[in-house]
């Protein structure tokens, strides 16, 4: 059939092809040790599950307002605003199914065809591929190695702004480098928004996803509330990827038009989902407390095993729960340039899979270090140990 022209332009998350591999391999019989997908083989918690079940046998199983439930709006614009200093309500607030809807249509809101938007390289790949279906112009700025962990490219991004630059997104305890911004580099940020008149959307799908100190949401700088479109999401904080529910939080007139795209794609979001969800914000927190242990002690292992792997220099980032190690002298040694080839020789070597730079967007030019992406949310600390032995013998071999 003949597929319309548009469709060219329509991206896609390459990781998926990755676990797609992992599992032809598993099912040839082969262990495989699952680093690639930003998925988590934790329980969504007990509360949670029981709210969901109340709320179906209640019969909360018709169609929801396009814009969310109103307890649920209103539990969410109280809890961002405890967190972040914001001062919205339940009009600032659009329920989705999942965080990842709010890029899309922050795009379609916000940007005009052939605007430029600055977005993160490396970076979660569907910003590229929304900026391009919709007809902007993608301009990537980037993440270098800093002291102690990844940081922001400040300069690059000043230098990419140009009088069609209208649009910026920001993912701050970023994917996949877990880069964090400081205090003064998100002011500079802000500052930048404000002064040349972009609107923001702050991707805070890992705010709360961190294992010390408190996450800053580039929002709650001066000016910025009025121009910024948060992403939030009940995925990874939660335990809940598969249940599909997020939140796009901004400005009331850019909420009503997202509101709208809702009526037009899904009508709502699912609604006993969004009833349980406000067990999640203000039901019994253990659950995600003990996400959180989880993580960090499935983190410490990895860094801990990939730095002692020649050839292999891993940071240890505060949040999110992905680590971005370097690979160069690994792949040097292994006499391969190709990161495809690497990724595939060490899956059939040690059964460890994971993401490469080169899943996250298009590399930059001058790029001359070799990353991959190993994410710990989906596979147990025993299986994090072994697999990564495994790979330890592969570097030593
Ligand atoms: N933003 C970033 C940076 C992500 O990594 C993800 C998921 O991995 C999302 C947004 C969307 O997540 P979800 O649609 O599950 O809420």
């Amino acid at each position: 059939m003949k597929i319309a022209e548009r469709i060219s332009n329509l991206g896609t998350e390459t990781a998926f092809a990755v676990s797609g591999e992992a599992r032809t391999f598993a099912a040839a019989g082969n262990t495989v040790y699952p680093f690639h997908l930003g998925d988590m083989n934790i329980r969504t918690p007990e509360n949670i599950i029981r709210a969901a079940h109340e709320a179906m046998l209640a019969g909360r199983t018709g169609y929801a307002p396009n814009a969310g439930v109103p307890e649920l709006r209103e539990a969410l614009a109280a809890d961002v605003n405890k967190a972040r200093g914001t001062s919205y309500t339940a009009a600032n607030v659009a329920v989705q199914p999942g965080g990842k809807p709010v890029v899309g249509k922050f795009i379609q809101t916000l940007m005009n065809p052939g605007d430029e938007v600055l977005y993160p390289n490396p970076g979660y790949p569907i910003y590229e591929s929304q900026i391009e279906y919709y007809g902007g112009k993608a301009v990537p700025y980037g993440y270098v190695p800093g002291k102690e962990n990844f940081r922001l490219n400040f300069d690059v991004l000043e230098k990419a702004l140009t009088s069609k630059t209208r649009l910026l997104i920001f993912n701050d305890l970023q994917n996949p480098t877990g880069a964090e911004s400081s205090r003064e580099e998100l002011e500079a940020v802000a500052r930048f928004a404000v002064n040349h008149d972009l609107k923001v959307l702050c991707d805070e799908a890992y705010f709360d996803i961190r294992y010390g100190g408190e996450s800053v949401s580039l929002s709650s700088f001066p000016g910025m509330e009025e121009r910024c479109v948060i992403l939030y999401t009940f995925s990874k904080k939660f335990a809940m990827t598969g249940w599909r529910l997020g939140a796009a939080l901004g400005p009331a007139d850019v909420i009503d038009v997202i509101a709208r795209i809702n009526l037009n794609d899904e009508s709502c979001s699912n609604h006993f989902i969004q009833i349980a969800a406000v067990e999640a914000l203000k039901g019994d927190q253990s659950g995600p407390r003990k996400i959180l242990e989880v993580l960090k002690e499935r983190r410490d292992a990895a860094v801990e095993i990939l730095n002692s792997i020649p050839g292999v220099s891993c940071y240890r980032p505060n949040a999110t729960f992905y680590l971005y190690p370097d690979v160069t002298e690994l792949m040097q040694k292994k006499g391969l340039t190709d990161y495809e080839a690497f990724r595939k020789d060490v899956l059939h070597k040690t059964g460890v899979s994971f993401c490469t730079r080169l899943h996250f967007g298009r590399a930059l030019p001058g790029e001359d270090r070799n990353y991959v992406r190993l994410a710990y949310s989906g596979i147990d600390e025993e299986l994090i140990r072994k697999g990564l032995g495994l790979l330890k013998e592969y570097a030593r071999a």
